[in-house]
């Protein structure tokens, strides 16, 4: 990992000094906003760079690695989501956590409706107190580490799981998933049979974060199917076991 801390892409960047420290990326065409987030991020010891439109934010993403993208989704050029899905294809961002704004709650859905690839959201107006509290458990937990011996593509049926990628095709199609959705997907494909219980995966998936419950779980697993099943109602690769939890169906 290199940094380059003397990057300063628009005005009002905070200062980043030597000693390394976790770097977030805010890509926010509203200065006031931007360095609102800015000026938080700093107060918690975070090196900060900014980017105000679409194309900046990308460029960011592939020169450098950065520990948590603050993306709004309202940008002039490329939009949001249009970003997020190009980080996660095609940069060295393509597991960092992203936290994406948006102004209404209707786009909210669509956010999450189009598993743009963000990991969470929040609606403006946001209390900063409110952003500090995602942005600590996305920093707390991290990217979505590859496991050194998880490195080699997992085959599993017609499904084909690139984790040094982070990329999944079904019957050579790609599919688009979440940071948490591949990570579901990867526990779940990497042990055949094996029933895990919904704490289990909430501890695999989102590593003690606070703010999630044991139906976050059913939630992701209903996105997952979704994307990944034929017939997402009669799933025959994610299994529900009853009073237990979900596993991978037997090869
Ligand atoms: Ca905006």
């Amino acid at each position: 990992m290199w940094r380059n801390a003397a990057i300063d892409y628009s005005e009002g960047s905070v200062e980043s000094p030597p000693a390394p420290r976790p770097s977030v990326l805010v890509v926010e065409d509203e200065a006031n906003i931007r360095e609102l987030v800015c000026l938080h991020l700093g107060l918690e010891h975070l090196e900060c760079v900014q980017a105000d439109s679409g194309s900046t934010a990308l460029a960011l993403a592939r020169s450098r690695r950065f520990d948590l993208i603050v993306l709004d989704l309202m940008l002039p050029g490329l939009d949001g989501v249009t970003v997020c899905r190009a980080i996660r294809r095609e940069s060295l961002n393509a597991d960092a956590p992203i936290l994406m704004l948006t102004a209404r709650r209707e786009e909210s859905d669509k956010v999450v409706g189009l598993d743009s690839g963000a990991d969470d959201y929040l609606t403006k107006p946001f209390g900063v107190r409110e952003l500090m509290a995602r942005v600590r458990a996305l920093l707390r937990r991290g990217r979505q580490r590859v496991e050194p011996d998880s490195i080699e593509p997992l085959i599993y049926k017609h499904i084909r799981v690139e984790p040094a990628r982070r990329r999944v095709t079904v019957g050579g199609t790609p599919v688009e998933l979440t940071s948490q959705e591949f990570q579901l997907l990867q526990v779940l494909l990497s042990h055949p049979g094996i029933v895990f219980s919904r704490e289990a995966l909430l501890q695999k998936v989102w590593k003690g974060a606070t703010f999630v419950t044991v139906r976050s779980v059913d939630t992701l697993v209903k996105r997952l199917r979704k994307k990944m099943e034929a017939d997402p109602a009669d799933p025959s690769v994610i299994l529900t076991v009853w009073g237990s939890g979900y596993k991978a169906a037997d090869v």
